[in-house]
C-alpha cells in the first residue's frame, strides 16, 4: 500500500540512565533518542527512532547531526511524496543523501509504522512474518566494578530477568579486564553464558593475548576485539580460536558481511538498524549471513522501545543463534511509550499490534525534549 508523506518532525529526548553505563570509549549517564514524527496522508502517523551510544566517541554520527539530517535533508526530499514499500523510499534516501544510516533507519522506522497502521498489519508481516513472538534477551553488566556487576548479575538471575551476560571490557589494561571478566563467570556459574565486547579496544597482538585467556576462562563470545578497518585480523582470530568472534563495529551493511564472509570469516554478525539504514536493510546483511553460514545477533544501539521494538519486528523474522541484546529500554529511568515492553524469563515480548505496536506517551515526549 503506498503511503504518502506529509510533514516530518524531530526530537531530541534526553532520559537518564539508571546506572552509569561504562563503554570501551564512554560513560554513559544519560541517553538521547532522536525520535521522528512522520505524518501521511489519511490521518496516519509513524514513529521512529535513531540513537546512538556515547556521541561522536562511538560513531560518526551525533544525535545532533542525526536531528539536523532529518530536518535539513531529508524532510524537504520525502515530504509530498509518495512511496510504494520501503523499498522506494531507501531507493529515494540512498541516491540522495550518502551515508547517515542512523537517520536513514529512524526514516524507515517510521515508514513501516505508518505503513503497517495503514494495512492493520505488525512491521514483522511486512518483513517476512515473525518466526516468534518471544525474543532471547541478555542483560550488559558495565557498571565498571567487579563487585558491583556480580551483584547485578546474581539479582537479576534470582529475579530470574536473565540468564545470560554481555560485559563491556576494553577501556582498561588486559590483565585488569581479563581478571574482571574471569570473577564474574566464577561467580556467577557455568550454567549463565557470559560473553564480552572490546568495542575494537585491543589491537591484534592483545587480542591474541586476550582472547587464549578468555576461551580458556569459559567466555562464550568476544565481540568486535579489533578496529572495525582490520577485516584481515578478525577473519584470522576467527580461524584461529576455537570461542567464536562477533563481528559487530565491522558489519553494518550487506557489503560489509559479503566481504568478511569470503574472506573467511566464521562466527557471527551483530545485526543493527542504525547501522544498516532501517529494519529492511538490516535483514540484507542477514541473508548475506544466512547464505555464508555465518550465525545472527540482535544488536542495540541502546535504543528506546521505539528503536528496540522496530529491532525486534525484524529480529523475530530470523533465527538469532545467538539471541538479542533488545534491553535498551531497561537501562533508562524512564519512557515515552504508554505501554513498556514486558520482559521476563530471559526473553521480551514482541508487541502484536498494527504498525509497531507502540504508542506514544506525547506528554512524557514532550517532558523529555530537548528545548
Ligand atoms: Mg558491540
Amino acid at each position: 500500500m503506498s503511503i504518502t508523506i506529509e510533514s516530518l518532525a524531530c526530537w531530541l529526548v534526553d532520559i537518564p540512565t539508571i546506572r552509569p553505563h561504562k563503554l570501551s570509549m564512554a560513560t554513559m549517564g544519560c541517553q538521547t533518542l532522536t525520535i521522528v514524527r512522520m505524518q501521511c496522508a489519511n490521518g496516519i502517523t509513524g514513529w521512529g527512532e535513531a540513537t546512538t551510544i556515547g556521541g561522536l566517541s562511538y560513531g560518526a554520527e551525533s544525535p545532533e547531526a542525526i536531528k539536523s539530517a532529518i530536518e535539513t535533508y531529508l524532510a524537504p526530499l520525502l515530504c509530498g511524496q509518495t512511496f510504494s514499500g520501503p523499498a522506494a523510499l531507501a531507493d529515494k534516501m540512498n541516491a540522495h543523501v550518502k551515508g547517515n544510516t542512523f537517520a536513514k533507519s529512524a526514516l524507515e522506522t517510521a515508514f513501516l509504522d505508518a505503513q503497517g497502521k495503514a494495512l492493520g498489519l505488525p512491521v514483522s508481516s511486512l518483513l517476512g512474518g515473525a518466526l516468534t513472538t518471544r525474543l532471547p534477551v541478555l542483560w550488559t553488566l558495565a557498571s565498571g566494578d567487579t563487585q558491583k556487576d556480580i551483584e547485578e548479575g546474581q539479582r537479576l538471575l534470582a529475579e530470574g530477568r536473565h540468564d545470560t551476560f554481555k560485559l563491556k571490557i576494553g577501556a582498561r589494561g588486559l590483565d585488569v579486564d581479563i581478571r574482571h571478566a574471569l570473577a564474574i563467570k566464577a561467580a556467577l556459574g557455568d550454567e549463565v553464558s557470559i560473553r564480552v565486547d572490546v568495542n575494537q579496544a585491543w589491537d591484534l597482538t592483545t587480542a591474541i593475548k586476550g582472547m587464549t585467556q578468555l576461551q580458556d576462562g569459559g567466555i562464550d563470545l568476544v565481540e568486535q576485539p579489533i578496529p572495525l578497518w582490520d577485516r584481515q585480523g578478525l577473519i584470522a582470530l576467527s580461524q584461529r580460536f576455537a570461542v567464536p568472534i562477533l563481528a559487530d563495529e565491522a558489519v553494518s551493511t550487506s557489503h560489509d558481511g559479503y566481504a568478511l564472509a569470503s574472506g573467511g570469516f566464521t562466527g557471527a554478525y551483530a545485526l543493527k538498524i542504525a547501522k544498516a539504514g532501517g529494519p529492511v536493510q538490516a535483514l540484507k546483511l542477514a541473508q548475506v549471513a544466512q547464505a555464508a553460514g555465518v550465525a545472527l545477533y540482535g544488536g542495540t544501539m541502546l535504543e528506546g522501545t521505539l528503536g528496540s521494538v522496530a529491532s525486534l519486528h525484524a529480529w523475530s523474522t530470523v533465527r538469532m543463534q545467538w539471541g538479542t541484546e533488545m534491553f535498551g529500554p531497561l537501562l533508562l529511568k524512564d519512557d515515552i511509550v504508554v505501554r513498556p515492553l514486558d520482559f521476563s524469563h530471559g526473553q521480551v515480548t514482541l508487541p502484536q499490534g498494527p504498525g509497531l505496536g507502540v504508542d506514544i506517551d506525547e506528554e512524557k515526549l514532550r517532558y523529555y525534549a530537548r528545548k
